[in-house]
């Protein structure tokens, strides 16, 4: 059993966190930086520590204070929450090295999964379906690259095998920039992510991001939790999510999940995790797993009542799975608008500062995952998402009305938000339609502001 979990994030996800513990009956350890000492969840945790200062390179990223606050609290396990150091293999053996469980896969298989050149080699193992490609590193011989890109059939992408956060990727349309880009991503590689190593994938032109939600217990037992559509994305960032994704049938769901499920038996995962695929005319493609809880979980939690933070703490006590995928149902349809501080007619500038005056929705199927409150100051160092607003209905039709009703209700006075645009996205006949494209906000993005 564990009994005192140390949180190492902020914000709502921290406060996410902090709720399960505080249902399972588990004390809890806030850590925060000197900017962060008036979060809710510090307020609300049993114990607090301030790990540094302001910038998060001194604070959540500083695993020494991390470690000696669990240290001094006497914490039995750590959770990472998403982002931060929650996908940083070090820190997961640092925490284990150092007597603590970390909620979350072993620092063996977030390695393998970072690196996507490895993560696609298990996933192609596993019979998992993988985007065409060189499915491995590509080397110096310029003819074997003009080859291999021949073979998969221009457009194709160059992407780095330590990329991430949607950097270190290019595309290429023609055979004379091949060359001259495979040179560029490698160079740009080696100084973002110390990893000059690149491959070449086809450039699919028109996916959808259809991503698969799993738990598996480590010790040989798995289920997938259907999937979620993140196609709604600026900048590679997603806007909107929901789940179902429209459009995909059980059958589609049952053999895709299926072979997730695999995969996770075969690369023995621990934890909750996330399979992202592109999705096109029908197919799934598998472009990287993330070994962490994600900020769209809440859709999945809403569609198959199970509560994925409290099933990650249970795995890491060690209990056995006691889900079967045959208890696992999809009921209705759940969308999330993520809530950002920041201005969209001032190309989305952030808009810190001081929350004068705050009305948050209610009602039948609205949820809401905020650490916000009236006086709260937004600090200016960290990510704009102040909220998640997560809407239920018996189908996408109400769950979308739902949404608007709720996004109408909602009043954040003191800062800028992105709320008329959430609205405008509800609102929007292609959005309403269902099964848009990546692309497609970005598209419509100046119709909508
Ligand atoms: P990161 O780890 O940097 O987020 P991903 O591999 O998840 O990198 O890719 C990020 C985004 O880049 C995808 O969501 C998609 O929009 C685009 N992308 C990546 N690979 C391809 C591909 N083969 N074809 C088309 N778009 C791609």
């Amino acid at each position: 059993m564990i009994e005192k979990i140390l949180i190492a994030n902020r914000g709502e996800i921290a406060l996410r966190v902090l709720r399960a513990c505080k249902e399972l009956g588990i004390k809890t350890v806030a850590v925060h930086s000197t900017a962060d000492a008036d979060l809710k969840h510090v307020l609300l945790a049993d114990e607090s520590v301030c790990i540094g200062p302001a910038p998060s390179s001194e604070s959540y990223l500083n695993v020494p204070a991390i470690i000696s606050a669990a240290e001094v609290t006497d914490a039995e396990a750590i959770h990472p929450g998403y982002g931060f150091l929650s996908e940083n293999a070090d820190f997961a053996e640092r925490v284990e090295e150092s007597g603590f469980k970390f909620i979350g896969p072993k620092a063996e298989t977030i390695r393998i999964m970072g690196d996507k050149v490895s993560a696609i080699r298990a996933m192609k193992a596993a019979g998992v379906p993988t985007v065409p490609g060189s499915g491995g590193p590509l080397g110096d011989d310029d003819d074997e690259n003009h080859r291999i890109a021949k073979e998969i059939g221009y457009p194709i992408i160059i992407k780095a095998s330590g990329g991430g956060g949607g950097r270190g990727m290019r595309v290429v349309h023609t055979e004379a920039n091949l060359l001259k880009s495979i040179q560029l991503t490698k160079s740009e590689a080696g100084s973002f992510f110390g990893n000059p190593e690149v491959y070449m994938e086809k450039f699919l032109e028109n996916p959808r991001h259809v991503e698969i939600q799993v738990l598996a217990d480590g010790q040989g037992n798995a289920v997938h939790l259907g999937e979620r559509d993140c196609s709604m994305q600026r900048r590679h960032q997603k806007v909107v999510e929901e789940a179902p994704a429209p459009g995909v049938t059980a059958e589609q769901r049952a053999k895709i999940g299926a072979a997730c499920v695999n995969a996770c038996n075969e690369i023995n995962y621990r934890g909750a995790g996330t399979f992202e695929f592109l999705y096109e005319d029908g197919e799934f493609y598998f472009i990287e797993m993330n070994t962490r809880l994600q900020v769209e979980h809440c859709v999945t939690e809403m569609v198959t009542g199970i509560d994925l933070v409290k099933a990650q703490i249970e795995i890491a006590m060690g209990i056995p799975l006691s889900l079967k995928q045959e208890d696992i149902v999809i009921k209705g349809h759940a969308i999330e608008c993520r809530i950002n501080a920041e201005n969209p007619a001032k190309n989305f500038m952030p808009s810190p500062g001081l929350l004068e005056r705050l009305h948050l929705p209610g009602g039948l199927g609205v949820r809401w995952d905020s650490h916000i409150y009236t006086g709260y100051t937004i600090p200016p160092h960290y990510d704009s998402m102040i909220g998640k607003l997560i809407c239920f209905g018996n189908d996408r039709t109400t769950a979308i009305r739902r949404m608007d009703v709720a996004l109408q209700e909602m009043v954040i006075k003191g800062i800028d938000t992105n709320i008329h645009l959430q609205r405008e996205i509800m609102n929007d006949h292609g959005f309403c339609e269902g099964g848009m494209n990546i692309h497609y906000l970005e598209h419509r993005l100046e119709h909508l502001i």
